[in-house]
């Protein structure tokens, strides 16, 4: 895994001054008790950044399930993240899937491949979603993944809709859930029987993360699907299956295991509820599906 550099910009390019004792927005919180930057429109300027990271010739990897009748997301997402995801970066989609010759062509840009993986499919929908902590884990190491610089793992049921670039990039990051992020944590939907791996008491935790998105360094991914996997085989051993399945995994490894950047919910909106005022920017939107068509057999 090579190390990454953080390196200024080459050259001096001019971006607005930051004031130490002017916030870019008081309406949200900025930064966490950890001291990890919670990611807004208006926290963070992307030339900067741009100028920052397109020198390092990075590649960022993503990894996308695509299992029986979710084939039909792989078009949209991918023609929408030709045009927002990473833009001026190299990227692999690393796409995960039961019918390869679904996999549509789409026209790439330079840079930018698209690898297939030929995975099973598994009966419950539940366990399509859950076994890719497993999967992601097992594959990780393969020739190409492991050339990643970051490594970002996807539902399919999304379309990207602005921009989605480098701000995201740090060893761990994990996404704000649009429907939690607003309540006290005793209403998180986390698991909350002390039977399961994935318990957390009523009095612990900081926010409520959504599973469809996290991302980091590889060595970071390793650990994060590695510990959900193995939490998820004891529970089944147990005979127990969490509230929400790897999201209540992920969720709890978070709460231990910090992540250095949030994407607020502009990385995640929910296309079905009416957006929140401080989203000024919707990034990445969930694409409306018909639960019981799309999950029966
Ligand atoms: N998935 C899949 N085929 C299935 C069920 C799930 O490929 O039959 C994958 C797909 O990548 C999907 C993810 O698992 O985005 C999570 O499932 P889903 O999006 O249905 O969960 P939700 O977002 O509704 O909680
Ligand atoms: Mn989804």
């Amino acid at each position: 895994v090579r190390k990454i550099q953080r390196n200024g910009p080459q050259t001096l390019i001019e971006v607005e001054q930051p004031f130490a004792l002017k916030a870019p927005r008081t309406d949200v919180m900025l930064v966490t008790p950890w001291l990890a930057p919670i990611i807004w429109e208006g926290s963070f300027d992307q030339k900067l950044l741009d100028a920052t990271y397109k020198p390092l010739n990075f590649t960022i990897g993503m990894t996308l399930f695509a299992v029986a009748k979710y084939t039909r997301f792989l078009k949209p997402f991918l023609e929408s993240a030709e045009k927002h995801f990473m833009q001026g970066y190299r990227v692999n989609y690393y796409i995960f899937t039961d019918i390869p010759e679904q996999v549509p062509r789409v026209e790439l840009k330079p840079g930018r491949s698209v690898v297939v993986f030929n995975t099973v499919k598994y009966s419950r929908w539940q366990e399509i979603s859950l076994r890719r902590m497993e999967i992601i884990n097992k594959h990780i190491m393969n020739k190409s993944i492991r050339e990643v610089d970051y490594l970002y793992c996807l539902d399919v049921d999304l379309i990207f809709t602005n921009h989605y670039g480098a701000e995201t990039f740090a060893p761990l990051v994990a996404v704000l859930h649009p429907g939690y992020f607003n309540i006290l944590r005793n209403k998180f939907p986390y698991e909350r029987r002390p039977e399961s791996q994935a318990y957390v008491p009523k009095d612990h935790g900081h926010f409520y993360y959504i599973a469809a998105m996290f991302g980091g360094t590889l060595n970071n991914i390793v650990d994060v699907t590695a510990a959900c996997h193995q939490a998820l085989q004891v529970d089944k051993v147990n005979g127990i299956e969490a509230a929400w399945q790897e999201e209540s995994h992920l969720n709890k490894y978070l709460v231990t295991n910090m992540p250095h950047k949030i994407p607020s919910m502009e990385y995640l909106c929910n296309s079905e509820a009416p957006t929140p005022a401080s989203v000024k920017v919707c990034r990445f939107s969930t694409v409306k599906k018909n639960h019981a068509e799309i999950r029966a057999q």
